[in-house]
């Protein structure tokens, strides 16, 4: 069964048709990833998914729910939950100060400070919980802002390219993350660039090109369509910020 699923969904900017008519789902449990060209729209379809924007038209189905008209708090708050690559940390506050605000929305006393623990573990943090989080390398800095993402205990979690800028290394072990949390039942949809982290998360791959459903299937099938290189070639390796 879906756990997302999009029906006709469009989107215009001006005379330009950003979403097309896009009938998308992912599995409940599943990790999936969207991957294309810059500018196919991939951005904006996850705008729309979260409530940032508004579709002309089409529908928005989370868990059979239509939640097209709904705002962003409240998909956030039926479980859908988003990291995107604009920081979304408090800068001048500590690595575990940080994680404490994210999570006091349903934890205080000890079982906050044992959930915090957890946390810095599992975002291989624990050496810098009392750094300043505008201290943090780019990488972990991604992983804080993840972290923040899952304290809101998503059954969706979406990602925008959470591995741009970062090293093969810390590439690796954001997979591990991803791995780790869709063990636990979380379902994960990720825009990424990088083909080697789509081959070590993705169970299934969508291919989006001017605002179209290009292609879709399982890893193998996407990483071996030729056409899909065509329209891909040189991007996966062009520079991503
Ligand atoms: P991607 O994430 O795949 O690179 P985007 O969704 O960011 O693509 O952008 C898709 C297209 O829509 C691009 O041509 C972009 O310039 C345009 N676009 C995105 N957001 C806006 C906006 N707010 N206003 C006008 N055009 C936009
Ligand atoms: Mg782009
Ligand atoms: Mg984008």
């Amino acid at each position: 069964t879906a756990i997302l699923e999009t029906r006709g969904l469009d989107k215009h900017f001006g005379g330009l048709h950003v979403t097309n008519g896009v009938d998308f789902s992912v599995g409940d449990g599943e990790v999936h990833c969207l991957i294309g060209p810059n500018g196919a729209g991939k951005s904006t379809f996850f705008r729309l998914l979260i409530g940032e924007y508004t579709p002309e038209g089409g529908q928005v189905l989370y868990r059979g729910e239509d939640i097209t008209a709904l705002k962003p708090f409240e998909r956030v708050r039926r479980g859908l939950s988003v990291k995107f690559q604009v920081p979304g940390i408090f800068p001048g506050l500590t690595v575990a100060h940080n994680l404490e605000i994210a999570l006091q929305h349903h934890l205080e006393g000890a079982s906050l400070s044992s959930e915090i623990r957890r946390l810095l573990d599992f975002l291989n943090l624990k050496e810098a919980a009392g750094e300043r989080a505008g201290t943090l390398s780019h990488g972990q800095k991604q992983w804080l802002e993840i972290g923040m993402a899952i304290s809101l205990k998503p059954r969706l979690l979406l990602l925008d390219e959470p591995t741009a800028g970062m090293s093969p290394a810390e590439t690796f072990a954001t997979g591990e993350m991803v791995q780790a949390l869709n063990r636990d039942g979380v379902a994960i949809l990720a825009i990424e660039h990088d083909m080697a982290f789509v081959r070590q998360i993705a169970q299934r791959v969508t291919v989006l090109h001017v605002g179209r459903i290009f292609a879709q299937g399982s890893t193998d099938e996407i990483v071996a369509n030729e056409a899909v290189a065509a329209i891909y070639l040189g991007e996966t390796e062009a520079p991503r910020r």
